[in-house]
């Protein structure tokens, strides 16, 4: 645990210690809410306008009235920041449906409950953003849009938990979710891009992979560069095939993968382009974002 937070809830900041949700919260009871992972770096969030506008789209998506206007939302986010004095570091903004009986039905909770953590977060261990990852296929697959859209960052992440769970139990930090089709579709936590004869590809989001912020800066970045990035339907063949790949999210950010069903990605190192791109999103990501005022 961190020490001595402060929390935003519900219009307040408080500490860690008093920020405490009820038990009758449907965002624990059902996983009935949604959330962002936002960065900060340098005294500056990152795409703080991206992340808001996704997750309003997201609250908008399971009907869930978002009790905060989007200027709201976005002085509470930098508020908490500013508060915790926080100059790079990782902010978890929840909103959930709130108080409610013990059914499922959302209308009978009156208000929702939005909670913001300005803190940090380490997804993978430090060596392998040096010597990259192991990935696996996951046997748990991305439920098809029908079911759950993958667009929706709800608090429900058990299916993304189950295939992390594959992953840990085979010694491996990540692995390769494929659609309900065995398309790709991306990580448990991240998306994947892989490079063939110095051209780069990604699922496109209707294979399953969130519409992930760090995908689209990466994807600008890569343009600037002479590299264009095509979206592409994919399967384990590409990978198993591919000269590079490296996977990009707000926790992870961009980070290489050299194994891939024991089989090495490439020459099993991190590819040059993979190192371009790393350098350039560090570059990108110190030098914007909205600044944070500290007092
Ligand atoms: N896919 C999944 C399932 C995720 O949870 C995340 C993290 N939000 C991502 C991809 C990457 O998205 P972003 O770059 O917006 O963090």
């Amino acid at each position: 645990m961190s020490a001595n937070l402060l929390i935003y809830l519900d219009g307040k900041l408080v500490p860690e210690s008093e920020a405490k949700i009820s038990v009758f919260d449907h965002g624990l009871l059902y996983g009935d809410g949604v959330f962002e992972g936002i960065r900060i770096y340098n005294g500056r969030v990152f795409r703080l306008t991206e992340h808001l506008h996704r997750l309003y789209d997201c609250a908008k998506a399971i009907c869930l009235t978002v009790p905060l206007s989007f200027e709201e939302m976005e002085k509470a986010t930098l508020d908490t920041v500013a508060a915790n004095n926080l100059r790079d570091g990782y902010i978890r903004l929840v909103i959930t449906r709130g108080v409610g009986s013990l059914g499922l039905n959302p209308y009978q909770c009156p208000k929702a409950s939005v909670f913001i953590i300005a803190s940090s977060i380490t997804l993978y261990p430090a060596e392998r953003y040096e010597k990259g990852l192991e990935l696996i296929t996951c046997g748990t697959r991305r439920p098809n849009s029908s079911a759950l859209s993958p667009q929706v960052k709800s608090l429900n992440y058990l299916n993304n938990i189950m295939a992390k769970i594959e992953c840990l139990q085979a010694g491996c930090d990540e692995g390769i979710m494929l659609n309900d089709q065995g398309f790709v579709s991306e990580c448990t936590g991240d998306n994947v891009f892989i490079v063939k004869n110095g051209k780069v590809f990604t699922p496109p989001v209707s294979s399953g992979a969130l519409d992930g912020i760090t995908r689209r800066a990466v994807m600008e970045l890569l343009a600037e560069m002479g590299s264009p990035c095509t979206e592409a339907v994919m399967t384990r063949f590409d990978i198993y095939t591919a000269d590079e790949c490296f996977l990009t999210g707000t926790a992870a950010e961009v980070i290489p993968a050299v194994k891939y069903d024991r089989r090495p990605i490439g020459d099993g190192t991190p590819g040059k382009l993979t190192q371009e791109l790393t350098k350039r999103f560090k570059v990108l990501a110190n030098s914007t974002g909205t600044p944070v005022t500290y007092a």
